[in-house]
């Protein structure tokens, strides 16, 4: 029996099936490859879904977290460590919030909901009332009840309501609709800049415009879900800079600590006063080495300027993809920013082209019954995306000759 197989038996019999079929099991990694159980080597172009962002096995990353495990992992948050402070600091100064505050957690979802009790004690500061959030149809916010109660995928939301009444979606590219839905009952609103999970849409600048300006005038949070687009991959440090506002309130995790589980809130003006001792916590978050590993992210970034690295691969990344367009009568479109992009197809056969994909050595992700997300880390290099290139040429000319598996 292959290791695969054997594992996939084990996993049958002792993990609880909130996933589909795993199509193959990954033993190691080393920037932008990975290689199987069997041996063979992949490209990564998924990024363990936008996490990976400094590429697999980073040494510097693989030296901070091996030093300060060897010092001290945990102490809990009835007593200071460095590597939190030290943390909250540097994201102040990248996010240019000279009174910034952060809140640790271990997760994207924990972030989510951590944003949402911090908006609705500020809502509910200035009137008991005052609870309702507002965020987008389509809308990835995470898998707890508070994220899911915001998420707009009604997929993700039915098999677990009600949710709650708090929440109002509105279509992603209606600022009219937005407008009206926020009132003196909205402590916050909540937004993505490219909605990776919805299939990599990207929200219009004029959905911002309005949801600041909506908040303004009723005294509610706008919070920037950055759980996917921050820490450079859309060719900024953060996604909201590539919009006309500011919001209140922003969400991280993803590839914050590449692949070490992390989440953070940071919060400037009116938001960071929201919040008292006794109001939210987490055992686990602002932990030593998350926060060291986190530390190494960041520094990594700028040293090696990958945040303008990525902006330059997002180009080719995009030139790349139009020429799949161009070649391929299944390809007919691509959305996204920097390096999280999306091809669109004709039909909704993403899953057998990325199987086609897997197969040719090469990892992506069908965000989408018709759309592939590609999300390569921000160390990718020209050679591999245009490796990239050739692979999914090959999936999608397998796929559009034999059409849909049945
Ligand atoms: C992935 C994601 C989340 C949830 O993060 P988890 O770490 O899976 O809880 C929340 N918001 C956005 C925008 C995401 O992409």
């Amino acid at each position: 029996m292959t290791a695969y197989k054997e594992l996939t038996t084990r996993s049958a019999a002792a993990i609880l099936p909130t996933y589909g079929a795993q199509p193959l099991a990954f033993t190691r990694g080393q920037g932008t490859r990975l290689w199987d159980s069997e041996g063979r080597q992949y490209l990564d172009f998924l990024s363990g879904l936008a996490v990976t962002s400094l590429g697999h096995a980073h040494p510097a990353v693989t030296a901070a977290v091996t030093a300060q495990a060897a010092t001290l992992t945990h102490v809990s948050n009835l007593f200071l460590t460095e590597p939190a402070v030290a943390l909250a600091e540097r994201l102040k100064d990248l996010l240019g919030w000279a009174d910034g505050k952060a809140f640790f957690c271990n997760s994207g979802a924990e972030a989510v909901e951590a944003a949402l009790k911090l908006a609705r004690r500020h809502g509910k500061a200035q009137d008991p009332g005052k609870v309702g959030v507002v965020a987008l149809e389509g809308a990835f916010h995470g898998r707890t009840l508070g994220s899911l109660a915001v998420t707009g995928n009604q997929a993700k939301r039915e098999p677990f309501a009600p949710l709650g009444e708090w929440v109002t979606h509105v279509p992603i590219d209606d600022p009219a609709a937005l407008t009206a839905a926020v009132n003196a009952q909205t402590c916050a609103v909540i937004l993505e800049v490219v909605q990776g999970e919805a299939g990599v849409r990207v929200v219009d600048d004029a959905m911002f415009t309005a949801a600041r300006k909506a908040c303004d005038k009723h005294g509610a949070l706008l919070i920037v879900d950055e759980v996917q687009t921050g820490v450079g991959r859309l060719g900024s440090w953060f996604a909201w800079q590539q919009t006309p506002v500011v919001p209140d309130v922003v969400t991280l995790a993803k590839a914050l600590a590449n692949g070490l589980p992390i989440g953070a809130v940071m919060a400037h003006g009116a938001a960071n006063q929201a919040l008292v001792p006794g109001d939210h916590a987490s055992t686990f978050g602002g932990n030593p080495v998350m926060c060291a590993a986190a530390l190494a992210v960041l520094e990594t970034i700028e040293a090696d300027d990958l945040v303008e690295h990525a902006l330059d691969m997002g180009k080719e990344l995009e030139a790349r993809l139009d020429a799949l367009i161009a070649s391929s009568t299944l390809a007919v479109d691509r959305r996204g920013r920097g390096l999280l992009q999306a091809l669109v197809l004709a039909e909704p056969l993403s899953a057998d082209v990325t199987a086609a994909a897997l197969e040719r050595g090469l990892v992506v992700n069908n965000v989408a019954p018709d759309a592939i997300r590609f999300a390569p880390p921000l160390t990718v290099q020209s050679g591999e995306i245009d490796r990239m290139a050739a692979l999914m040429g090959d999936a999608l000319e397998a796929v559009a000759a034999k059409g849909a598996t049945p």
